[in-house]
């Protein structure tokens, strides 16, 4: 029977694993191996995807993907009393100065020499607790040279010849998604002298099998095991002396939240990278192991292509464990001759037969079977987790089958109506008095010492109403970033994402991109900036190019201003429709996508579920001032450009002199050669499209720049052009900070597509608005 089958409640073990190529690998390395027991804790409030529980954490799975993987049930008890391994603990497990590694032996690097460490870890491990930890604030936020995934480099306090890079959170070396991709290519290109693997000590199984992966990459490499003060406080412990014999490698236990044991990692760390200690062991294929199949195999491949490795500055046993699960690439990278290949292939043949499973599973569970060993050896894991239980607890109502949907739109609800009604307008007014203090500051200096008027009316019209509009806006996103850091790192998002797959798999998506869209609603910038958690490129993609139809809060004045001239007595129904008819239109687009630009399957939602944890308030922190600092750089560079550029061209006429009305303006001349384009939709004023175009700058200013160009005349336009006007604001073209931040993301093609194609529907929009309006 298939996996799918199963109710939830029931256990199975795993018999084999469908699916092919990255899939497929992609469960092997989560865990997903034959031989494993794995039972099913619930479904989806919708019916689809499923949570599962194996090696003692909890995944989510689609039915269609669980299909794929045949299993044999067994009764729930059967497999729970083998597990009570009862042996009391030998050692506190913390704080232990590592006895394995003899301290100061070979030779040292040149003093002076960078130490660069990789941090790598599973997601939600806690790397960037730690990262924070061993940098404080000595970091900076980049990206990786030639892709988009963010990269935070940082200085360790107190060593200043140091450099840790956070590496995007990983659950094995097979490239799986682009952010995988870029932390295989760091540890196997990048050439850091050193590795920092954090292992969660809570789930160290699915966790150490990345570390074996790493073992073979044969750079020196430290295991900070963190969670510690979680699993002692549930009453298990760890051997750290047996695991340090049986992995090669200091084991540092730590508690990354707590700072427990971050010094003595950093004095392992540098060590190890000092003197380049290797790890000691790479071997962990037993020859007792199932007759030693997989181990006879990797070892004839690794004498086979040793002298083409080092060649190619490969690390041969990570090379040798890749060449026989199947990796054509490398292959070719080594220069394999025929024979070799052919060599290569009757091992791997012969490996597959005796082992009796395929070679992608014969190695993860070569891997798996050598981590229950250790574990086996050096971990006491608690009867229970207090942890486990309460996030099961909360689960039952926040991911339970009634409760799931209404308390998620009650709970967004809720974060919107904090950040954009109350919290937020508050410091938002705060800053903006702030602002105008300073800008009648400035005036009056300015009139005091008689600068020249145009520049007056730079620094006033241009600089201050224009940035400084932008600038207000700092305090909801900050505020807007808290609360959603609130929700990601207690563990919320991910069950949202597990809630809403099945509703976000019709348009091609998965559930993971309902972040993105939530955001969206609050501003485009940081939505498109949060899509850097999403897996796959493509899922990736299309969401950057759905979010700029959620309605984004600097449209409201729009929706305000026109609502109440021209339909006052519909005015809620009106803005509801607006914000349903951009989700529509976002919907049939990404229909359109699904079927032409973003062919192909959205990746298989194969997602772990954490427990629910208390936000580290450190963390949010230095995330608030790292969000501050990206925005406030963005508003002085780009807006500030642009906004000099609109007050320039408003002010100027051909022959650059200062134009008393902006009605002879160039913008107004250039709007007026647009205007034949909107005439059609019945916006073809100049008004209205300088109007418009300014809103490219910041949407909020549409309003402004009608009232000062129409005086009192707005009545005039007539309560069809206000619809066509709703519909156009609603849709067309995201404003330039976006449009900067799509750009920064997905690079300048993209961007200006997006402006047209945004436009154009806006267009077609406002047309069928209007020509539905003409019938009554
Ligand atoms: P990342 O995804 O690997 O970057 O993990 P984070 O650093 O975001 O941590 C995930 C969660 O684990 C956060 O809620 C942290 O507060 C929490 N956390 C991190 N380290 C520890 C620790 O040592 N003990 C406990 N109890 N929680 C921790
Ligand atoms: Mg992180």
């Amino acid at each position: 029977m298939n996996l799918n089958e199963l109710k939830p409640g029931q256990s199975g073990v795993i018999e084999t694993v469908g699916g092919e190529g990255a899939l497929r690998q992609h469960f092997l390395d989560m865990g997903v191996i034959p031989g494993t027991e794995v039972s099913v804790i619930k479904l989806a409030p919708l019916g689809d995807p499923m949570e599962l529980q194996i090696h003692g954490y909890e995944l989510t799975l689609r039915l269609a993907d669980a299909e794929k993987i045949g299993i044999v049930p067994v009764s729930r008890q059967e497999g729970k009393e083998e597990k009570q391994a009862q042996r009391s603990p030998e050692h506190p497990g913390l704080g232990e100065e590592g006895r394995f590694h003899p301290k100061g032996s070979g030779d040292p690097l040149p003093d002076g020499t960078k130490l660069t460490f990789a941090l790598v870890g599973n997601q939600n491990s806690g790397k960037t607790t730690l990262f924070n930890q061993l940098t404080g604030s000595n970091q900076h936020v980049g990206n990786f040279p030639g892709v988009t995934v963010d990269r935070k480099d940082g200085v360790i306090r107190g060593h200043s010849d140091t450099l840790v890079t956070d590496l995007p959170g990983i659950y094995s070396m097979s490239p799986y998604s682009s952010e995988e991709l870029v932390s295989r290519d760091f540890v196997l290109r990048g050439h850091p002298k050193a590795i920092i693997n954090i292992v969660d000590a809570t789930n160290i199984e699915r966790n150490l099998y990345l570390t074996m992966q790493l073992l073979e990459m044969n750079i020196p490499m430290v295991v900070a095991l963190n969670m510690m003060d979680e699993l002692r406080g549930n009453g298990g412990t760890v051997d750290v002396n047996a695991m340090e014999a049986m992995l090669g490698v200091p084991v540092v236990p730590i508690s990354a939240a707590k700072n427990e044991g971050v010094d003595e990692l950093i004095r392992h760390a540098i060590h190890v990278a000092k003197y380049q200690e290797k790890p000691l062991i790479q071997d962990f294929c037993g020859p007792e192991d199932h007759n030693g199949a997989v181990h006879r195999a990797l070892h004839a491949v690794e004498h086979l292509i040793e002298d083409h490795a080092v060649r190619a500055e490969l690390p041969v046993r990570f090379t040798s464990s890749k060449l026989i699960v199947g990796d054509p690439l490398l292959a070719d990278q080594l220069e394999l001759d025929q024979n070799e290949r052919e060599t290569l292939d009757h091992l791997v043949l012969q490996m597959e037969k005796e082992r009796g499973m395929d070679r992608s599973a014969s190695v993860a569970d070569m891997r798996f079977a050598f981590i229950r060993k250790v574990c086996d050896a050096s971990v006491i894991k608690p009867r229970e987790s207090r942890e486990r239980v309460r996030s099961e607890k909360i689960d039952r109502i926040l991911t339970g089958k009634h409760t799931a949907i209404p308390l998620f739109i009650l709970i967004m609800g809720l974060v919107f109506f904090l950040t954009f009604c109350l919290i937020g307008p508050f410091f938002q007014d705060l800053l903006q008095s702030g602002i105008d203090a300073l800008r009648n500051a400035t005036e009056q200096g300015m009139e005091a010492v008689h600068i020249n008027e145009t520049i007056q009316s730079l620094v006033l019209n241009g600089i201050f109403e224009g940035v400084g509009t932008v600038v207000s806006f700092l305090p909801i996103i900050v505020i807007l970033f808290f609360f959603l850091s609130l929700l990601e790192d207690s563990g919320y998002i991910a069950r949202v994402a597990f809630v809403m797959d099945k509703l976000l798999r019709r348009i091609g998506l998965s559930g993971r991109s309902i972040v993105p869209m939530l955001i969206g609603f609050g501003c485009t910038v940081p939505a498109v900036m949060s899509t850097r958690t999403l897996p796959s490129e493509r899922d990736r993609r299309m969401t950057i190019l759905l979010t700029p139809f959620m309605s984004c809060t600097a449209k409201m004045p729009i929706y305000g201003f026109f609502v109440t001239a021209f339909f006052p007595q519909y005015g809620w129904l009106i803005i509801t429709g607006l914000y349903l008819l951009g989700i529509l239109t976002g919907i049939a687009v990404a229909f359109l996508f699904k079927n032409t630009l973003f062919k192909g399957e959205a990746v298989p939602f194969v997602m772990e579920l954490p427990n629910y944890r208390f936000p580290s308030p450190r963390n949010v922190a230095l995330l608030l001032w790292e969000k501050s600092k990206d925005f406030l750089h963005r508003a002085f560079s780009v807006i500030l450009i642009a906004t000099i550029v609109v007050w320039f061209l408003s002010s100027f006429d051909f022959r650059l002199n200062l134009v008393d009305n902006s009605h002879d303006s160039i913008l107004a001349a250039v709007a007026g050669l647009l205007a034949p384009v909107m005439a059609p939709v019945g916006l073809g004023d100049w008004r209205i499209v300088t109007s418009l175009i300014s809103g490219f700058m910041a949407k909020e200013s549409v309003v402004s720049i009608m009232e000062t160009l129409f005086g009192g005349g707005l009545a005039a336009l007539g309560s069809l052009t206000a619809a066509s006007m709703l519909a156009f604001s609603l849709l067309y073209t995201p404003c330039v900070a976006a449009v900067a931040a799509i750009r920064r993301e997905l690079g300048r093609k993209w961007a200006l597509g997006v402006v047209l194609w945004q436009c154009a529907i806006a267009w077609a929009a406002a047309l069928i608005i209007r020509l539905i309006g003409m019938l009554f």
